[in-house]
């Protein structure tokens, strides 16, 4: 079986960080408990759990809010439980969008599933542009004592050499680029896909595990305040002569501003050779005339990014250096959804670095953090399986033989890959197909 393995663009991240692994003498130098790498959610969150118990906490983003990101701009009730964790007015006051469920478009006909009222999560998601929603959760962390520096882009790290563990980071401050060193017994990556930090301490992508990617715009629709998520499941190969299904589905999030979100994520792009842009460029022009595309009606360029999937990147604690959010690869390969799961990664690495600050020698502060990575699987690595199973069998419908005759458009069938994609259920719920889903997900195997 593949492990991981150094790619060519990860081999030249660590040689420019190795360089810069070292304090340039006269570097203004500050030290904190923890220093959180990048401010997007998990980053963010992290911090903000950190900060809240009243540990020093130095979060180091490259960029100054507010900033773009790259997003569908979708929150599913597991990013609303966070986020009102945090003590975040989600309101529609505040400027949120609330919305009720997923929308479900296959061939000419739709299903519409309502989130799941359950005790853990609320029966709504919510839509909200990230360059917006990621000031927030760093301002919020900042509220909460985490010292946030905009424009601090990180090098590197510091290494002890005599045990490998790692002491700190540089950074480059400003336009300027003036060199900067931050020392903490413990350092996150939160630094999102790229993760030059974990690369740097050889932290290398598994190429057993499918990689993603998603590309998205903005149109004006009179549809801009759609109360469902929508996903279209048949995206098929254009330069296929049969048509072939791709793994993976376009989706119309209303943002309720006189626009629509509107991407395209394909869960594993192995032996495809597609052009993204051009495909959701042609996608929207066969959209249904009520949605009111026009290329003329298109406010952003399509931009977009790798999804790192199934917990790609490991060990997600080692040497005093946690990852979180996509640096960790915690995008679920069901859905593509990585918000939630990088709010929620964020705050099971603070809940470990608290209980290790809190303890009174290293080999006890070594057994708190490597809790970490035995949460994160025991969480995540059975409902991932599931998830990408899901996904499979709706992208390959050929597989559910007789039973899937009615294929992708059969509703109980709809209604079971739903469940499963979303991960929302809990054992006692009073839906029966939520408890048994919840008990399968919780044995299924997973790595
Ligand atoms: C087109 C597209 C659509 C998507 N749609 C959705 C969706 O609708 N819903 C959903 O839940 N998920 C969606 N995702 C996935 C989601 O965007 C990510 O999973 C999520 O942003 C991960 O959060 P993060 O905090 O781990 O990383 P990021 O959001 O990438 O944040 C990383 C942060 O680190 C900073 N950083 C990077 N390098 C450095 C450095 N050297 N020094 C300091 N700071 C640094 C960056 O500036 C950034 O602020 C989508 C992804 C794509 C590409």
């Amino acid at each position: 079986m593949p492990g991981p393995e150094q790619t060519a663009e990860e081999s030249a991240a660590e040689d420019g960080a190795a360089e810069q692994g070292t304090a340039e003498q006269g570097a203004p130098e500050e030290s904190a408990d923890v220093i959180v790498v990048g401010a997007g959610p998990a980053g963010s969150t992290a911090a903000a759990h950190l900060a809240r118990t009243g540990l020093d906490v130095l979060l180091l983003e490259k960029s100054a809010f507010p900033r773009e990101k790259v997003c569908g701009d979708g929150l599913t009730p597991r990013a609303v439980k966070q986020l009102t964790d945090l003590g975040i007015d989600v309101s529609e006051e505040a400027g949120w969008l609330h919305n009720r469920g997923l929308r479900l478009v296959t061939g000419r006909r739709s299903f519409e599933f309502e989130w799941p009222e359950l005790s853990a999560f609320p029966g709504y998601g919510l839509v909200r542009r990230r360059a917006d929603f990621d000031e927030l959760l760093a301002r919020k962390a900042a509220s909460y004592g985490a010292r946030l520096v905009e424009r601090a882009n990180v090098a590197g790290p510091l290494v002890d050499e005599r045990t490998g563990r790692i002491t700190g980071v540089t950074a480059k401050l400003g336009e300027e680029r003036r060199p900067a060193v931050y020392r903490a017994p413990i350092v996150v990556a939160a630094d999102g896909n790229s993760t030059r930090l974990s690369v740097a301490m050889k932290r290398y992508r598994r190429t057993d595990r499918a990689m993603g990617v998603a590309y998205r715009t903005y149109f004006t629709t009179p549809r801009h305040q759609d109360r469902y998520l929508e996903a279209w499941l048949d995206l098929r190969d254009p330069d296929d002569p049969a048509g072939r299904l791709l793994p993976g589905y376009a989706w119309v999030f209303g943002m309720g501003d006189g626009t629509a979100n509107v991407g395209l994520g394909v869960l594993d792009t192995a032996g495809t050779d597609v052009d993204w842009r051009e495909l959701l460029r042609r996608w929207c022009e066969d959209l249904p005339p009520a949605y009111g595309y026009t290329p003329d009606g298109v406010t952003e360029p399509i931009r977009g990014a790798a999804l790192p999937m199934g917990l790609n990147r490991q060990p997600h604690y080692a040497d005093g250096l946690l990852l979180v959010g996509d640096a960790g690869g915690t995008v679920s390969p069901g859905t593509g959804e990585g918000i939630a799961y990088a709010m929620e990664s964020g705050r099971y690495a603070a809940e470990a670095i608290v209980q290790a600050l809190a303890r009174r020698t290293d080999r006890s502060r070594e057994l708190a953090l490597r809790a970490y990575p035995q949460t994160l699987r025991s969480a995540y690595a059975g409902y991932f399986a599931l998830g990408r199973l899901a996904a499979d069998l709706l992208g390959r419908p050929r597989l559910l033989g007789a039973a899937g005759s009615a294929g992708l458009g059969s509703p109980a069938l709809l209604k079971v890959a739903f469940r499963l994609m979303v991960n929302l259920t809990e054992p006692h719920a009073k839906d029966s197909l939520d408890r048994l889903l919840h008990l399968v997900g919780r044995v299924a195997p997973g790595r």
